[in-house]
């Protein structure tokens, strides 16, 4: 088998006019991702063993797996599957024929001696991921991604003085996700990682959960003055948490100018970040490419992938963010920004179109997901891992929708209404239905909106009695001494009278 020149050439356009970031003590930081995904198979990627967590070791590993001589390995369907999905869904170019190649190096948990990955040929090509850095748009250029093996694990904690092999993740499917060095501060890095874990579990090609190793990204890491060439880099190995992702990048950034400022260089190399400490540590210099003496892997034959498989792909598909972003803009009248925070989860994007339509009202339910409950996500962690189903089970669109029926029914306002959120939040009641809910909360805060017209003029006809000059003011055409009249009379209601009713009648009596 005879393999071409490499189809993608990660470097040839790198930097060509891409902005430039903040600045750290006159430093211009680069960073750029390899992301481990694992697939969401039932069954390893070249055998039949199963990947599920957590069994007993070596209890889910075939021939193949263990590495016994003559055991072959054969390519899974499913996982080729997934790589294409992931590649319809950042718009990339998906390999017609792709190649799988040995990567080889010794490791303990590694018995063939070599890993089966790709690497002239990666199964897919391109693409990118776009998302929004605060209000600024950023868009970072994907090299590729593609198909590899996982290796199995060492143990070492329950062994005195010895250490196990564990070969239950060996052979388990990954999909590795390379970016250009497109990123410019850690900020950045992290809201890519964010964006293309939502991809990934939005398509369902990888379950996104952090703590058992099914994202791991790889940040690579220099810093250069603006306008050089770009500087030498570390990567930073295996980073599974958002909040340790920023943390390493910063003090990997801060270390990286502290040498270069004492006049020594950066040594190419592999670290790890220790969250105890918060430092990046050197754990080996990196090797290059050549060190791992790639070449096809004679077991398997090349990976043809007709265009039919590819357009079958895209047409059974769920609708993609991208695509869902542009139609709550152009059905709901949403904004670019509005759209892509609803849509930062499928869990969340579903959610949020129920309490459109239960209320009716899709821009201001859009309003009550962006500024209450997307919030209230955020800070209890279960951003992005959130699913459907937990969603769900909080009836949030029925609560929001129950809401926003009493803000238009002039029961509560908008302010009260957010104080009976907290509590409907909070609660989280699952048996009663939602609007009885926010009517009995309603209730209980004593927040009903005067509704009895008598009393409330009433209460006007004293705030004109003691406030002469503003009236006066008034009457004199002055529209802040009008504002200043409304305060008092909502003063007066404690705040349960409908602001714009008080207007009126204000108006009413002045006129
Ligand atoms: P390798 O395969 O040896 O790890 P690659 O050249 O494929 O190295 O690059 C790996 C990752 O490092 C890519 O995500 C790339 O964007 C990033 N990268 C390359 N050069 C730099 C650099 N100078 N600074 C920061 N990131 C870089
Ligand atoms: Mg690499």
């Amino acid at each position: 088998m005879s393999q071409t020149q490499p189809t993608v050439n990660p470097f040839a356009q790198m930097q060509a006019g891409r902005p430039t970031g903040p600045l750290v003590l006159g430093y211009e930081v680069i960073i750029g991702f390899e992301t481990h995904t694992q697939l969401t198979t039932q069954s390893k990627i070249f055998s039949r063993a199963s990947t599920a967590f957590g069994a007993e070791p070596n209890t889910q590993a075939s021939a193949v797996d263990f590495a016994l001589p003559g055991a072959l390995p054969v390519m899974n369907k499913g996982a080729v599957q997934r790589a294409i999905e992931f590649g319809l869904a950042v718009n990339a170019h998906i390999a017609e024929s792709s190649v799988f190649a040995r990567k080889n190096y010794f490791y303990p948990d590694l018995p063939k001696g070599y890993q089966i990955s790709q690497f002239e040929i990666p199964v897919v090509q391109g693409g990118t991921v776009e998302f929004f850095l605060g209000d600024e748009k950023k868009s970072v250029r994907l090299v590729r991604a593609h198909l590899e093996e996982d290796a199995g694990k060492s143990l070492h904690e329950d062994f005195v003085g010895m250490s196990g092999i564990d070969l239950n993740r060996a052979g388990t499917p990954l999909l590795e996700i390379v970016t250009e060095p497109d990123m410019r501060s850690s900020a950045e890095a992290v809201a890519y990682a964010k964006e293309l874990h939502k991809i990934v579990t939005w398509i369902g090609i990888c379950d996104g959960n952090m703590q058992e190793g099914s994202f791991r990204c790889d940040a690579n890491v220099s810093v250069r003055k603006p306008g050089a060439e770009l500087g030498t880099r570390r990567e930073i190995k295996n980073l599974n948490s958002f909040r340790f992702m920023q943390q390493a990048i910063d003090y990997e950034v801060r270390w990286q100018i502290e040498q270069i400022e004492d006049g020594k260089t950066i040594q190419q190399a592999t670290v790890l970040f220790d969250p105890d400490t918060g430092e990046t540590r050197a754990m080996r210099t990196k090797e290059d490419a050549a060190d791992y003496r790639y070449f096809p892997d004679p077991d398997l034959p090349p990976l043809v992938i007709s265009r039919e498989w590819v357009e079958e792909t895209r047409a059974a598909m769920k609708e993609l963010p991208r695509a869902m972003a542009a139609r709550f803009r152009s059905q709901h009248g949403l904004s670019e920004h509005d759209a892509a925070q609803l849509t930062c989860s499928w869990g969340i994007a579903a959610d949020y179109e129920d309490a459109a339509k239960l209320s009716s009202e899709p821009k201001l339910a859009a309003n009550w997901y962006i500024n209450a409950v997307l919030p209230a996500l955020n800070s209890s962690d279960a951003l992005p891992e959130i699913s459907v189903y937990e969603l769900t089970s909080t009836k949030a669109p029925a609560k929001i929708a129950a809401l926003i029926s009493r803000i238009s029914d002039n029961t509560i306002s908008n302010k009260a209404a957010r104080q009976v959120f907290e509590l409907l939040w909070s609660r989280n009641t699952v048996d009663a239905e939602p609007i009885a809910q926010v009517d009995a909360l309603i209730e209980q805060l004593g927040l009903k909106q005067m509704s009895d017209t008598s009393e409330l003029e009433k209460i006007i006809d004293d705030v004109l009695a003691a406030n002469a000059k503003n009236v006066e003011e008034v009457r004199a055409g002055n529209a802040k001494a009008m504002n200043a009249l409304v305060g008092q009379a909502m003063k007066a209601t404690k705040g349960k009278a409908n602001p714009a009713q008080v207007n009126e009648l204000l108006k009413k009596k002045l006129a």
